[in-house]
């Protein structure tokens, strides 16, 4: 048996900030080597599904699965470093919550066909056409992944251990989910790693009091008054829906948090918590005049839902 932690990374559907962020734990990446062998990671090893494949079942210590499972090659690849690992981790907002990615899930997959291969400004004229997901050439034939109907959290695909939460994760909590899995102190599967059992807003350096806001500006509107609560300054800041653990980090920078560490414990679906706790803080009483504060948001379906519809209540729109 090795002794050597066996480790593999995926990047499903994902825009990679993920594994940038394995890069951003600088030092430790570098030291991995001394105590890993990396056995799968597309983006910076030189390994193929088939050596995955070939491995016995379980001979992966550690599999970090980032991104969402949108197409049939991630769905193919999820199941294959499920069977193979004994601990598989979802790494980010993706593959935790579905992400940024599953906000296709609030529209249809034929309006994305549609925008993408047959309405597109980018495209030559004459050249609309859709993808197939087999075609015969000279008696080959020739396959590419299956587009799914919508976007699904890694969880709902395949058993997951461990979840690492952030868009991206803070490198230090994908530093201290390597070292545990390394040195055997993990906590007890289902934990969240980094994240805290309370609010963001708990640990925001800024100064919090009573929210009543009248109208929303857009963070360019602005210079924010430095110690006090963004929301209250009526910029919309995510972090009485979003579970601690990042350090509040954008907000300590001068930034509205957005929600990346998904809900905060014993909360079900963040969009709604976020929905109704917004609506509490708006200072008008009639219908007309709530309207007319919400309308200073644009999307707001898109906002509160931003890294969450996979997972949310929700999980896709009616008319998908
Ligand atoms: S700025 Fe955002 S995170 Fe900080 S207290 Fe206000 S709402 Fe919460
Ligand atoms: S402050 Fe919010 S958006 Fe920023 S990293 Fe933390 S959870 Fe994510």
């Amino acid at each position: 048996m090795a002794t050597r932690l066996q480790i593999a990374l995926y990047w499903g559907s994902a825009c990679g900030g993920c594994d940038v962020a394995v890069l951003d734990t600088n030092e430790f990446v570098l030291s991995l080597g001394d105590v890993a062998d990396v056995r799968f990671w597309p983006i910076a090893v030189d390994g193929k599904y088939h050596d995955v494949e070939a491995m016995a079942d379980g001979e992966l210590d550690l599999a970090l699965y980032s991104g969402a499972v949108r197409n049939s090659e991630n769905e193919e690849v999820a199941k294959l470093l499920r069977r193979k690992s004994r601990v598989l981790v979802a790494l980010g907002s993706c593959a935790c919550q579905g992400g940024i990615v599953a906000l296709a899930n609030m529209t249809t997959h034929d309006e994305i066909l549609e925008a993408s291969y047959l309405d597109n400004p980018t495209l030559e004229p004459g050249s609309r056409a859709l993808p197939r997901p087999e075609t015969t050439i000279d008696g080959v034939v020739l396959r590419i992944p299956q587009f799914y109907r919508r976007v699904f959290t890694l969880a709902a695909i395949v058993p997951v251990d461990y979840y690492v939460p952030g868009c991206p994760p803070a490198p230090a909590h994908l530093e201290a989910a390597l070292r545990g899995a390394a040195t055997g102190t993990l906590p007890p599967p289902g934990s969240v790693l980094g994240a805290l059992d309370r609010a963001l807003c708990e640990d925001c350096p800024r100064l919090r009091g009573e929210k009543k806001i009248d109208r929303f500006r857009r963070p360019f509107e602005i210079i924010p008054t430095p110690d006090r609560c963004l929301l209250e300054q009526g910029i919309v800041c995510a972090g009485f829906a979003t579970r601690s653990g990042c350090g509040a980090r954008c907000p300590a920078g001068g930034v509205p948090c957005r929600g990346c560490y998904g809900p905060p414990p014993n909360v079900i679906d963040q969009g709604a918590k976020f929905v109704a706790g917004l609506g509490s803080m708006i200072d008008a009483r009639d219908p007309a005049g709530i309207d007319r504060v919400l309308d200073e948001v644009p999307d707001i379906a898109g906002y509160a839902y931003r890294f969450g519809v996979a997972a949310s209540l929700l999980q896709r729109s009616m008319k998908s």
